[in-house]
């Protein structure tokens, strides 16, 4: 519903109209964390410390117009029925690999609901999403993809796709349903490189940010999500990465059997 507000102007194309209550991640991907009772956790990078916030609905910021809005949820939509058809449950690695190759029937779509990810934590004012902060350029280039439903090529904010799944008790194979604030860790000067990494209802997506030079580096990775559809998805072993782990005692009371 759009705010009384008049201002400010819509932070994705500027116009001066009521801004709507905007969801930064999806409420679709909130889901099956909802049906179980997890809670919502972020990482205080300054504190290394994780922090329970309770009401996983809430996080929403004034910060499109209704014009804007809807385009997003355009491409949400899509993916949400993806979601609901169970595309991305009860996946397994190929044979011999830890990965598995999915089609995604429109490269667009995907593509842009992803940008409409990384740019809204990059935009919302909430000090959660503060590991966020990509500058003026790339914000500039991102509302410019946005505003015209550019997908841009593979490379560019190229997103790197991984499953982790849990073995239950009871033999079952499981994406555990969690969300992680997103976290930004650096290449190396040398490099030039951002990984913006986020949980979204137990999937991990990685942008890689930097430079169009830089980026376009990655031109050819076949793990970056491809024009045909083709997307690469790494399942591993939630116990083989710690930073899941610590998410997983955290949310559910999980053991870690590594014993840190
Ligand atoms: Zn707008």
């Amino acid at each position: 519903m759009p705010s009384d507000h008049p201002n400010p102007p819509c932070r994705l194309c500027g116009a001066t109209e009521p801004l709507c209550r905007s969801h930064i991640f999806p409420r679709f991907t909130f889901k099956r964390m909802k049906a179980r009772d997890g809670h919502f956790y972020r990482f205080d990078g300054q504190r290394r410390a994780w922090e329970s916030r309770r009401r996983q609905d809430d996080c929403f910021e004034y910060l499109l117009c209704k014009g804007c809005e809807q385009r997003f949820q355009r491409w949400e939509s899509s993916i949400a029925r993806l979601f609901a058809r169970g595309f991305f449950d009860n996946l397994e690695p190929s044979a011999g690999k830890k990965s598995t190759i999915l089609q995604l029937p429109d490269y667009a779509t995907a593509k842009l609901y992803l940008l409409s990810l990384l740019w809204r934590c990059h935009a919302a004012k909430d000090p959660i999403f503060r590991q966020v902060e990509l500058g003026a350029r790339h914000d500039a280039r991102l509302r410019q993809m946005l505003l015209s439903s550019d997908p841009g090529e593979p490379w560019e904010y190229g997103c790197l796709i991984s499953i982790p799944h849990l073995q239950l008790d009871d033999g079952k194979v499981d994406r555990p349903p969690i969300a992680m604030m997103p976290e930004t860790m650096h290449f190396g000067a040398e490099h030039g490189l951002r990984l913006v990494r986020m949980v979204i209802d137990g999937i991990v997506l990685c942008f890689v940010i930097g430079s169009p030079d830089r980026m376009r580096q990655w031109r050819g990775v076949p793990a970056l999500f491809q024009r045909s559809g083709r997307l690469i998805v790494g399942i591993e072993d939630a116990m083989e990465m710690p930073f899941f782990i610590k998410q997983l005692q955290l949310s559910f009371g999980v053991q870690n059997p590594m014993h840190e």
